[in-house]
């Protein structure tokens, strides 16, 4: 660390937070399961893996377009653990700190939601704690959750290899979009909300046809779809060519993207995954995926080639190429 405060941008998702991660969190670490820095941790659980995630959601608001802090806490939890191949949910820890004076009314509503999305998911919240903090100590409510499920095979998002085709499960940049214009009363018209959802169901269906095919998983959340790209190319070593024309943006995501002028692929989204899956094979997928009522706009809008540099991601726009870069400068707290 060059300074010895935390900045904001030590929680976007970008090379910041990997700096703090590695500089300061992990600092002594030796254990190579941690070290991966993967979306949760894989054990040996007999002949089978068991796969542990957690998550901290201080979203604001905490009740926007498309969902709520709690079908959000659910939905991140899933994700993360469906990233790594672990689609059967064993079961989910929900902590819940609350500020004196949060509406009950507001609680309950969240709970609900909680309840819904697990039921979506096939899961449960099996356990949990519960804390209060005096006024203004803490913004109204922040649920961090943990969840555990099983798999065969682990699927690393350090997965990809040259040949990959890159796929995304539908439009991007909805989540963060919706949140932002909810969070600054935009009022933008049309239809723009967040996708926030648990994708375990649809990671089920696509490996169910392709297992070995998918070779890389991540859910694009913070730091969008650039962000999540640029780790797992570093990660592998390999340099990732997007095309943009290819890339699925809904009109009112555009809409807002170009009022708040901000680049979709930077934003994060809650209901999406990328995945890196053999050339041969991404038909197969593709299949699997539109057939799921969360997938219906997947769409392959890369490759992934030889490393040509340290973990490039490049955009062909039809004009010529440009490297995408993080965002690490200008944050967007609060998104998740
Ligand atoms: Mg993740």
């Amino acid at each position: 660390m060059t300074d010895d405060r935390v900045k904001l941008a030590h929680g976007a998702g970008g090379p910041a937070m990997r700096a703090l991660i590695r500089g300061v969190l992990l600092e002594g670490e030796t254990h190579a399961e941690t070290l991966a820095m993967d979306d949760g941790a894989a054990v040996p659980f007999g002949d089978r893996w068991l796969v542990f995630s957690s998550d901290a959601h201080v979203v604001q608001p905490i009740f926007f377009p498309g969902g709520d802090i709690g079908r959000l806490s659910v939905s991140g939890v899933v994700n993360d653990l469906a990233m790594m191949g672990a689609c059967d949910i064993l079961g989910l820890a929900s902590n819940v700190v609350l500020e004196e004076g949060f509406s009950l009314d507001s609680l309950r509503t969240i709970q609900s939601s909680v309840r819904a999305t697990c039921t979506e998911a096939g899961t449960r919240i099996l356990t949990g704690d519960t804390k209060v903090m005096r006024r203004g100590e803490v913004d109204g409510i922040v649920l961090s959750t943990a969840g555990v499920g099983i798999t065969d095979r682990v699927v690393r998002n350090a997965g990809l290899r040259p040949g990959d085709a890159i796929v995304v499960t539908g439009t991007v940049g909805d989540h963060g979009l919706a949140v932002l214009s909810a969070r600054n009363n935009l009022g933008l018209r049309g239809d723009l909300r967040s996708d926030v959802a648990p994708l375990n169901g649809l990671v089920r269906a696509a490996l169910a046809v392709a297992s070995d095919a998918v070779h890389a998983m991540k859910d694009p959340t913070r730091g969008g779809v650039t962000g999540a790209l640029v780790e797992m190319a570093e990660k592998a070593g390999v340099t990732v060519v997007l095309e943009e024309a290819s890339i699925p943006v809904s009109h009112a995501a555009r809409a807002a993207a170009e009022v708040l002028g901000i680049d979709p692929l930077l934003v994060a989204n809650e209901g999406k995954a990328l995945l890196a899956v053999a050339r041969d094979r991404v038909e197969v997928v593709l299949d699997a995926l539109h057939a799921h009522p969360l997938g219906h706009q997947a769409a392959c809008i890369g490759r992934v080639v030889e490393n040509t540099g340290s973990g490039a991601v490049l955009l062909e726009t039809g004009f010529g190429t440009r490297r995408l870069l993080e965002r690490d400068s200008d944050p967007l707290p609060r998104i998740c």
